[in-house]
Protein backbone atom coordinates (compact mmCIF):
# COMPACT_ATOMS: atom_id res chain seq x y z
CA UNK A 1 0.00 0.00 0.00
CA UNK A 2 1.80 3.27 -0.97
CA UNK A 3 -0.24 6.34 0.07
CA UNK A 4 1.93 9.01 -2.13
CA UNK A 5 0.47 10.47 -5.61
CA UNK A 6 3.25 9.70 -7.59
CA UNK A 7 5.24 11.92 -9.90
CA UNK A 8 3.06 11.57 -12.95
CA UNK A 9 0.16 12.12 -10.55
CA UNK A 10 1.48 15.02 -9.11
CA UNK A 11 2.59 16.31 -12.36
CA UNK A 12 -1.16 15.90 -14.24
CA UNK A 13 -2.83 17.65 -11.17
CA UNK A 14 -0.34 20.55 -11.55
CA UNK A 15 -0.93 20.34 -15.55
CA UNK A 16 -4.22 21.01 -15.02
CA UNK A 17 -4.01 23.92 -12.62
CA UNK A 18 -1.71 25.63 -15.17
CA UNK A 19 -4.07 25.15 -17.99
CA UNK A 20 -6.76 26.73 -15.79
CA UNK A 21 -4.29 29.36 -14.88
CA UNK A 22 -2.97 30.32 -18.29
CA UNK A 23 -6.20 29.20 -20.59
CA UNK A 24 -8.93 28.51 -18.76
CA UNK A 25 -9.55 31.27 -16.23
CA UNK A 26 -9.43 34.30 -18.51
CA UNK A 27 -12.89 32.95 -20.40
CA UNK A 28 -14.42 32.55 -17.39
CA UNK A 29 -14.95 35.93 -16.64
CA UNK A 30 -18.23 37.19 -17.52
CA UNK A 31 -21.58 35.67 -17.79
CA UNK A 32 -21.70 32.21 -17.63
CA UNK A 33 -24.52 30.24 -20.02
CA UNK A 34 -24.52 27.52 -22.59
CA UNK A 35 -22.03 29.12 -25.09
CA UNK A 36 -19.68 29.52 -22.85
CA UNK A 37 -19.52 26.14 -21.55
CA UNK A 38 -19.60 24.95 -24.83
CA UNK A 39 -16.03 26.84 -25.73
CA UNK A 40 -14.52 25.99 -23.00
CA UNK A 41 -15.45 22.06 -23.73
CA UNK A 42 -13.43 22.91 -26.82
CA UNK A 43 -10.51 24.38 -24.79
CA UNK A 44 -10.24 21.81 -22.28
CA UNK A 45 -10.16 19.13 -25.70
CA UNK A 46 -7.88 21.44 -26.72
CA UNK A 47 -5.38 21.32 -23.87
CA UNK A 48 -5.98 17.17 -23.11
CA UNK A 49 -8.32 17.62 -20.42
CA UNK A 50 -11.38 15.38 -21.76
CA UNK A 51 -11.74 11.61 -22.72
CA UNK A 52 -9.01 11.26 -19.69
CA UNK A 53 -10.05 8.35 -18.43
CA UNK A 54 -11.68 6.97 -22.36
CA UNK A 55 -9.58 3.69 -24.45
CA UNK A 56 -7.14 5.89 -26.54
CA UNK A 57 -8.33 4.22 -29.82
CA UNK A 58 -11.47 5.92 -29.18
CA UNK A 59 -9.92 9.34 -29.15
CA UNK A 60 -9.37 9.50 -25.29
CA UNK A 61 -6.09 9.44 -22.78
CA UNK A 62 -6.24 5.99 -21.71
CA UNK A 63 -5.37 6.82 -18.04
CA UNK A 64 -6.39 4.96 -15.10
CA UNK A 65 -8.92 5.90 -13.10
CA UNK A 66 -7.39 7.44 -10.16
CA UNK A 67 -5.85 9.38 -12.12
CA UNK A 68 -8.58 10.80 -14.30
CA UNK A 69 -10.40 11.52 -10.99
CA UNK A 70 -7.30 13.56 -9.52
CA UNK A 71 -7.57 15.58 -12.78
CA UNK A 72 -11.39 16.14 -11.90
CA UNK A 73 -10.80 17.24 -8.26
CA UNK A 74 -8.24 19.48 -9.11
CA UNK A 75 -10.46 21.72 -11.82
CA UNK A 76 -13.19 21.10 -9.59
CA UNK A 77 -11.35 22.92 -7.09
CA UNK A 78 -10.30 25.54 -9.97
CA UNK A 79 -13.77 26.54 -10.99
CA UNK A 80 -17.06 23.91 -10.45
CA UNK A 81 -17.81 24.42 -14.21
CA UNK A 82 -14.55 22.89 -15.45
CA UNK A 83 -14.92 19.80 -12.89
CA UNK A 84 -18.59 18.78 -14.32
CA UNK A 85 -16.97 19.28 -18.18
CA UNK A 86 -14.05 17.01 -16.82
CA UNK A 87 -16.25 15.02 -15.20
CA UNK A 88 -18.96 14.50 -17.67
CA UNK A 89 -16.20 14.04 -20.29
CA UNK A 90 -14.57 11.52 -18.74
CA UNK A 91 -16.33 9.67 -16.43
CA UNK A 92 -19.90 10.87 -17.41
CA UNK A 93 -22.63 8.44 -19.20
CA UNK A 94 -20.10 8.50 -22.31
CA UNK A 95 -18.40 5.78 -19.94
CA UNK A 96 -21.60 2.75 -20.73
CA UNK A 97 -20.99 3.69 -24.99
CA UNK A 98 -16.92 3.17 -24.32
CA UNK A 99 -17.52 -0.12 -22.83
CA UNK A 100 -20.63 -1.68 -24.34
CA UNK A 101 -21.02 0.27 -27.61
CA UNK A 102 -20.44 -0.93 -31.26
CA UNK A 103 -17.36 0.32 -32.86
CA UNK A 104 -19.35 2.82 -34.76
CA UNK A 105 -20.89 3.42 -31.80
CA UNK A 106 -17.27 4.55 -30.09
CA UNK A 107 -17.04 6.51 -33.49
CA UNK A 108 -20.24 8.89 -33.74
CA UNK A 109 -19.93 9.49 -29.83
CA UNK A 110 -16.96 9.05 -27.89
CA UNK A 111 -14.39 10.31 -30.22
CA UNK A 112 -16.28 13.48 -31.17
CA UNK A 113 -16.82 14.05 -27.41
CA UNK A 114 -13.06 13.47 -26.20
CA UNK A 115 -12.84 16.35 -29.05
CA UNK A 116 -15.11 18.10 -27.19
CA UNK A 117 -17.29 18.64 -29.60
CA UNK A 118 -20.57 16.99 -28.03
CA UNK A 119 -21.68 16.35 -24.65
CA UNK A 120 -23.80 13.62 -23.28
CA UNK A 121 -26.52 13.54 -20.57
CA UNK A 122 -27.97 10.59 -18.34
CA UNK A 123 -31.74 10.27 -18.35
CA UNK A 124 -32.78 7.52 -15.59
CA UNK A 125 -35.24 9.22 -13.38
CA UNK A 126 -38.73 9.50 -13.79
CA UNK A 127 -41.44 11.19 -11.76
CA UNK A 128 -42.44 7.28 -10.33
CA UNK A 129 -39.07 6.29 -10.42
CA UNK A 130 -36.43 7.95 -8.69
CA UNK A 131 -34.63 6.19 -6.16
CA UNK A 132 -36.88 3.22 -7.18
CA UNK A 133 -35.15 3.35 -10.01
CA UNK A 134 -36.13 -0.03 -11.95
CA UNK A 135 -39.52 1.13 -11.72
CA UNK A 136 -38.78 3.77 -15.04
CA UNK A 137 -41.54 3.36 -17.47
CA UNK A 138 -40.19 5.05 -20.20
CA UNK A 139 -40.95 2.18 -23.35
CA UNK A 140 -38.57 1.38 -26.19
CA UNK A 141 -40.27 -0.55 -29.40
CA UNK A 142 -38.07 -1.68 -32.03
CA UNK A 143 -39.74 -1.24 -35.32
CA UNK A 144 -37.59 -1.94 -38.25
CA UNK A 145 -34.64 0.16 -38.62
CA UNK A 146 -35.59 2.31 -35.53
CA UNK A 147 -36.34 2.06 -32.10
CA UNK A 148 -39.84 4.37 -30.87
CA UNK A 149 -39.63 5.64 -27.40
CA UNK A 150 -42.65 7.23 -25.11
CA UNK A 151 -42.46 8.26 -21.76
CA UNK A 152 -40.54 11.13 -19.59
CA UNK A 153 -37.66 11.68 -17.51
CA UNK A 154 -36.67 14.33 -14.81
CA UNK A 155 -34.04 16.30 -13.31
CA UNK A 156 -31.49 15.33 -16.31
CA UNK A 157 -28.53 17.52 -15.93
CA UNK A 158 -27.00 19.48 -18.88
CA UNK A 159 -29.19 18.99 -21.67
CA UNK A 160 -29.54 22.59 -22.65
CA UNK A 161 -25.31 22.25 -23.18
CA UNK A 162 -25.24 18.58 -24.41
CA UNK A 163 -26.08 17.37 -28.06
CA UNK A 164 -27.55 13.72 -26.67
CA UNK A 165 -29.03 11.92 -23.32
CA UNK A 166 -28.19 8.20 -22.75
CA UNK A 167 -31.93 7.36 -21.55
CA UNK A 168 -32.35 4.08 -19.55
CA UNK A 169 -35.84 2.83 -20.74
CA UNK A 170 -37.94 -0.71 -20.69
CA UNK A 171 -37.59 -2.88 -23.85
CA UNK A 172 -39.76 -5.52 -22.47
CA UNK A 173 -43.21 -5.60 -20.13
CA UNK A 174 -42.02 -7.95 -17.36
CA UNK A 175 -41.65 -5.24 -15.08
CA UNK A 176 -38.36 -6.58 -14.44
CA UNK A 177 -35.00 -5.10 -14.06
CA UNK A 178 -34.01 -7.32 -16.33
CA UNK A 179 -35.90 -5.36 -19.18
CA UNK A 180 -33.99 -2.32 -18.53
CA UNK A 181 -32.09 -1.23 -21.50
CA UNK A 182 -30.55 2.20 -22.64
CA UNK A 183 -30.33 4.45 -26.05
CA UNK A 184 -28.78 7.41 -27.51
CA UNK A 185 -30.86 9.93 -28.10
CA UNK A 186 -29.66 12.95 -30.11
CA UNK A 187 -31.67 16.02 -28.68
CA UNK A 188 -33.04 17.03 -32.51
CA UNK A 189 -34.84 13.69 -32.93
CA UNK A 190 -38.29 13.81 -33.94
CA UNK A 191 -40.77 12.80 -30.94
CA UNK A 192 -37.97 14.52 -28.44
CA UNK A 193 -38.62 17.92 -25.99
CA UNK A 194 -37.44 19.02 -22.78
CA UNK A 195 -38.65 21.68 -20.51
CA UNK A 196 -36.94 24.42 -20.05
CA UNK A 197 -35.43 23.72 -16.59
CA UNK A 198 -35.85 24.14 -12.79
CA UNK A 199 -32.77 26.28 -11.48
CA UNK A 200 -31.97 23.50 -8.75
CA UNK A 201 -30.15 24.98 -5.42
CA UNK A 202 -26.63 25.17 -6.71
CA UNK A 203 -27.95 27.04 -9.89
CA UNK A 204 -27.90 24.73 -12.32
CA UNK A 205 -30.88 23.82 -14.57
CA UNK A 206 -32.51 20.52 -14.02
CA UNK A 207 -34.54 19.59 -17.06
CA UNK A 208 -37.53 17.12 -18.14
CA UNK A 209 -37.13 15.26 -20.93
CA UNK A 210 -40.52 14.28 -22.95
CA UNK A 211 -40.81 11.15 -25.68
CA UNK A 212 -43.65 11.12 -27.59
CA UNK A 213 -43.42 8.28 -30.43
CA UNK A 214 -39.65 9.66 -30.60
CA UNK A 215 -38.01 7.87 -33.06
CA UNK A 216 -34.29 6.81 -33.18
CA UNK A 217 -32.24 4.88 -35.52
CA UNK A 218 -31.64 1.45 -34.44
CA UNK A 219 -28.00 1.80 -34.48
CA UNK A 220 -28.11 3.99 -31.60
CA UNK A 221 -29.40 1.42 -28.97
CA UNK A 222 -26.56 1.00 -26.62
CA UNK A 223 -28.11 -2.46 -24.62
CA UNK A 224 -31.67 -4.06 -25.85
CA UNK A 225 -32.85 -4.81 -22.28
CA UNK A 226 -31.02 -7.68 -20.09
CA UNK A 227 -28.15 -5.78 -18.76
CA UNK A 228 -29.19 -3.30 -16.01
CA UNK A 229 -26.21 -4.67 -13.92
CA UNK A 230 -23.80 -3.92 -16.85
CA UNK A 231 -24.75 -0.27 -17.19
CA UNK A 232 -24.58 -0.16 -13.35
CA UNK A 233 -21.21 -1.28 -12.63
CA UNK A 234 -20.33 1.47 -15.45
CA UNK A 235 -22.51 4.25 -13.36
CA UNK A 236 -20.44 2.96 -10.48
CA UNK A 237 -17.09 5.12 -12.09
CA UNK A 238 -19.77 8.22 -12.71
CA UNK A 239 -20.62 8.25 -8.94
CA UNK A 240 -17.06 8.07 -8.33
CA UNK A 241 -16.34 11.05 -11.20
CA UNK A 242 -18.75 12.96 -8.62
CA UNK A 243 -17.59 12.14 -5.72
CA UNK A 244 -14.33 13.52 -6.61
CA UNK A 245 -16.34 16.65 -7.60
CA UNK A 246 -17.45 16.89 -4.10
CA UNK A 247 -13.47 16.52 -2.98
CA UNK A 248 -12.56 18.99 -5.21
CA UNK A 249 -15.54 21.26 -3.41
CA UNK A 250 -14.69 20.97 0.00
CA UNK A 251 -10.85 20.90 -0.71
CA UNK A 252 -11.47 24.86 -2.15
CA UNK A 253 -13.90 26.02 0.73
CA UNK A 254 -11.18 24.45 3.09
CA UNK A 255 -8.64 26.15 1.36
CA UNK A 256 -10.35 29.75 1.48
CA UNK A 257 -11.47 29.62 4.82
CA UNK A 258 -7.87 28.77 6.03
CA UNK A 259 -6.30 31.32 3.95
CA UNK A 260 -9.48 33.96 5.30
CA UNK A 261 -8.49 33.00 9.29
CA UNK A 262 -5.09 34.09 8.71
CA UNK A 263 -6.05 37.07 7.62
CA UNK A 264 -9.02 38.31 9.04
CA UNK A 265 -8.79 39.96 12.21
CA UNK A 266 -11.34 40.52 15.56
CA UNK A 267 -10.27 41.04 19.33
CA UNK A 268 -6.76 42.55 17.46
CA UNK A 269 -6.23 38.89 16.92
CA UNK A 270 -6.18 37.05 13.59
CA UNK A 271 -8.97 33.87 13.78
CA UNK A 272 -6.50 31.41 13.34
CA UNK A 273 -5.49 32.54 16.78
CA UNK A 274 -8.71 31.52 18.37
CA UNK A 275 -8.99 28.00 19.63
CA UNK A 276 -12.05 27.33 18.39
CA UNK A 277 -11.66 28.39 14.80
CA UNK A 278 -8.41 25.98 15.33
CA UNK A 279 -10.34 22.97 15.93
CA UNK A 280 -12.85 23.80 13.44
CA UNK A 281 -9.67 23.95 10.71
CA UNK A 282 -8.31 20.91 12.04
CA UNK A 283 -11.66 18.93 11.89
CA UNK A 284 -12.11 20.06 8.28
CA UNK A 285 -9.13 18.65 7.52
CA UNK A 286 -9.09 15.75 9.20
CA UNK A 287 -12.43 15.01 7.40
CA UNK A 288 -11.06 16.18 3.58
CA UNK A 289 -8.25 14.06 4.15
CA UNK A 290 -10.24 10.83 5.20
CA UNK A 291 -12.42 11.63 1.87
CA UNK A 292 -9.54 11.70 -0.40
CA UNK A 293 -8.36 8.09 0.90
CA UNK A 294 -12.27 6.29 0.73
CA UNK A 295 -12.15 7.99 -2.78
CA UNK A 296 -8.53 7.08 -4.08
CA UNK A 297 -9.77 3.47 -2.37
CA UNK A 298 -12.04 3.28 -4.12
CA UNK A 299 -10.69 4.33 -7.81
CA UNK A 300 -7.24 2.24 -7.01
CA UNK A 301 -8.80 -0.91 -6.37
CA UNK A 302 -10.98 -0.80 -9.55
CA UNK A 303 -10.85 -3.19 -11.99
CA UNK A 304 -8.06 -2.99 -15.08
CA UNK A 305 -11.43 -1.63 -17.61
CA UNK A 306 -11.94 1.14 -14.51
CA UNK A 307 -14.99 -0.69 -12.99
CA UNK A 308 -15.05 0.22 -9.27
CA UNK A 309 -16.02 -2.61 -6.41
CA UNK A 310 -19.32 -1.26 -5.75
CA UNK A 311 -19.50 -1.45 -2.34
CA UNK A 312 -15.82 0.68 -1.97
CA UNK A 313 -17.92 2.99 -4.38
CA UNK A 314 -20.82 3.83 -2.08
CA UNK A 315 -18.55 3.31 1.51
CA UNK A 316 -16.94 6.51 -0.44
CA UNK A 317 -20.07 8.18 -1.24
CA UNK A 318 -21.70 8.19 2.14
CA UNK A 319 -18.70 9.23 3.81
CA UNK A 320 -17.62 12.13 1.23
CA UNK A 321 -21.35 13.54 0.70
CA UNK A 322 -21.50 13.97 4.39
CA UNK A 323 -17.86 15.34 5.00
CA UNK A 324 -18.15 18.05 2.19
CA UNK A 325 -21.20 19.34 3.81
CA UNK A 326 -19.67 19.28 6.91
CA UNK A 327 -16.56 21.25 5.40
CA UNK A 328 -18.40 23.66 3.54
CA UNK A 329 -20.83 24.58 6.41
CA UNK A 330 -17.76 25.19 8.23
CA UNK A 331 -15.86 27.19 6.16
CA UNK A 332 -19.10 29.50 5.77
CA UNK A 333 -19.22 29.64 9.81
CA UNK A 334 -15.15 30.84 9.71
CA UNK A 335 -16.33 33.54 7.23
CA UNK A 336 -18.96 35.00 9.35
CA UNK A 337 -21.33 37.15 7.31
CA UNK A 338 -19.42 37.39 4.42
CA UNK A 339 -19.11 33.48 4.26
CA UNK A 340 -22.93 34.09 3.76
CA UNK A 341 -23.47 35.99 1.06
CA UNK A 342 -22.87 35.14 -2.18
CA UNK A 343 -20.62 37.53 -2.69
CA UNK A 344 -17.91 35.13 -1.87
CA UNK A 345 -17.93 31.34 -3.07
CA UNK A 346 -18.55 29.49 -0.36
CA UNK A 347 -22.43 29.75 -0.44
CA UNK A 348 -22.06 27.99 -4.13
CA UNK A 349 -19.99 25.13 -3.35
CA UNK A 350 -22.15 24.40 -0.09
CA UNK A 351 -24.96 24.50 -2.37
CA UNK A 352 -23.22 22.21 -5.13
CA UNK A 353 -21.92 19.49 -2.58
CA UNK A 354 -26.01 19.39 -0.97
CA UNK A 355 -26.53 17.79 -3.73
CA UNK A 356 -24.69 15.05 -3.65
CA UNK A 357 -26.41 13.44 -1.01
CA UNK A 358 -29.59 13.25 -3.17
CA UNK A 359 -28.47 12.00 -6.65
CA UNK A 360 -26.27 9.16 -7.96
CA UNK A 361 -28.62 7.11 -5.54
CA UNK A 362 -28.93 8.44 -2.55
CA UNK A 363 -27.17 8.39 1.07
CA UNK A 364 -30.06 6.68 2.38
CA UNK A 365 -29.62 4.20 -0.79
CA UNK A 366 -26.46 3.67 -0.11
CA UNK A 367 -26.44 2.87 3.23
CA UNK A 368 -28.68 0.06 2.27
CA UNK A 369 -26.14 -1.02 0.06
CA UNK A 370 -23.68 -0.99 2.28
CA UNK A 371 -25.73 -2.86 4.81
CA UNK A 372 -26.57 -5.58 1.75
CA UNK A 373 -22.87 -5.85 1.36
CA UNK A 374 -22.09 -6.55 5.16
CA UNK A 375 -24.84 -8.94 6.03
CA UNK A 376 -24.17 -10.64 2.75
CA UNK A 377 -27.67 -10.92 1.30
CA UNK A 378 -29.77 -9.01 -0.91
CA UNK A 379 -31.84 -6.57 1.39
CA UNK A 380 -34.98 -5.52 -1.01
CA UNK A 381 -36.89 -1.85 -0.38
CA UNK A 382 -39.92 -3.12 -2.34
CA UNK A 383 -43.24 -4.09 -0.12
CA UNK A 384 -44.88 -6.84 -2.25
CA UNK A 385 -48.48 -6.97 -2.46
C1 LIG B 1 -28.14 17.99 -8.62
C2 LIG B 1 -28.88 16.82 -9.17
C3 LIG B 1 -28.57 16.36 -10.44
C4 LIG B 1 -29.26 15.28 -10.97
N1 LIG B 1 -28.97 14.87 -12.25
C5 LIG B 1 -29.63 13.81 -12.77
C6 LIG B 1 -29.35 13.39 -14.11
O1 LIG B 1 -28.51 13.96 -14.82
N2 LIG B 1 -30.05 12.33 -14.61
C7 LIG B 1 -30.99 11.67 -13.87
O2 LIG B 1 -31.56 10.71 -14.37
N3 LIG B 1 -31.30 12.06 -12.60
C8 LIG B 1 -30.63 13.12 -12.04
N4 LIG B 1 -30.93 13.54 -10.76
C9 LIG B 1 -32.02 12.89 -10.04
C10 LIG B 1 -31.52 11.96 -8.94
O3 LIG B 1 -30.91 10.82 -9.48
C11 LIG B 1 -32.71 11.63 -8.03
O4 LIG B 1 -33.05 12.83 -7.36
C12 LIG B 1 -32.39 10.54 -7.01
O5 LIG B 1 -32.33 9.28 -7.64
C13 LIG B 1 -33.44 10.48 -5.87
O6 LIG B 1 -34.72 10.40 -6.39
P1 LIG B 1 -35.87 11.42 -5.88
O7 LIG B 1 -35.32 12.79 -5.96
O8 LIG B 1 -37.10 11.11 -6.65
O9 LIG B 1 -36.07 11.10 -4.36
P2 LIG B 1 -37.00 9.91 -3.69
O10 LIG B 1 -36.64 8.62 -4.32
O11 LIG B 1 -38.42 10.38 -3.74
O12 LIG B 1 -36.46 9.94 -2.24
C14 LIG B 1 -36.87 10.92 -1.28
C15 LIG B 1 -36.12 10.63 0.04
O13 LIG B 1 -36.48 9.32 0.51
C16 LIG B 1 -35.30 8.55 0.71
N5 LIG B 1 -35.55 7.14 0.36
C17 LIG B 1 -36.12 6.65 -0.78
N6 LIG B 1 -36.12 5.31 -0.76
C18 LIG B 1 -35.54 4.93 0.40
C19 LIG B 1 -35.22 3.68 1.00
N7 LIG B 1 -35.49 2.53 0.40
N8 LIG B 1 -34.60 3.66 2.21
C20 LIG B 1 -34.31 4.84 2.85
N9 LIG B 1 -34.58 6.07 2.34
C21 LIG B 1 -35.18 6.11 1.12
C22 LIG B 1 -34.25 9.16 -0.20
O14 LIG B 1 -32.94 8.90 0.26
C23 LIG B 1 -34.61 10.64 -0.13
O15 LIG B 1 -34.00 11.21 1.00
C24 LIG B 1 -30.25 14.63 -10.21
C25 LIG B 1 -30.56 15.09 -8.92
C26 LIG B 1 -29.87 16.17 -8.40
C27 LIG B 1 -30.21 16.63 -7.01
Amino acid sequence: MDFQLSERQVELTTAGREIYERHLRPMLDGPSGPEKTRALRLAMAEHGLLGLNLPEKQGGLGLPLLDTLLVTQTMQHCHSSLGGIAHRSSTGAVGAIAEYGTEDQQERFVRPLCEGKIGISIGITEPEAGSAATAMKTRARIEGDEVVLNGRKQFVSAVNVNHYTLVYCRFGTTGKASDIGAVIVPHDAPGFSHSSGTVNMADELLFELYFDDCRVPLSNVLIDGGAFGKLISVYNAERLGSISRMVGSAEAAYDYALAYSKERKQFNRELSDFQGIQWMLAEMRVKLDAAKLLLYRAAANASANGLPNPTETSIAKVFVSQAAKQICDDAIQILGANGYTKEYPLVHRYAEVRGGSIYGGSLQIHKNMIASAILERPISQWKRD
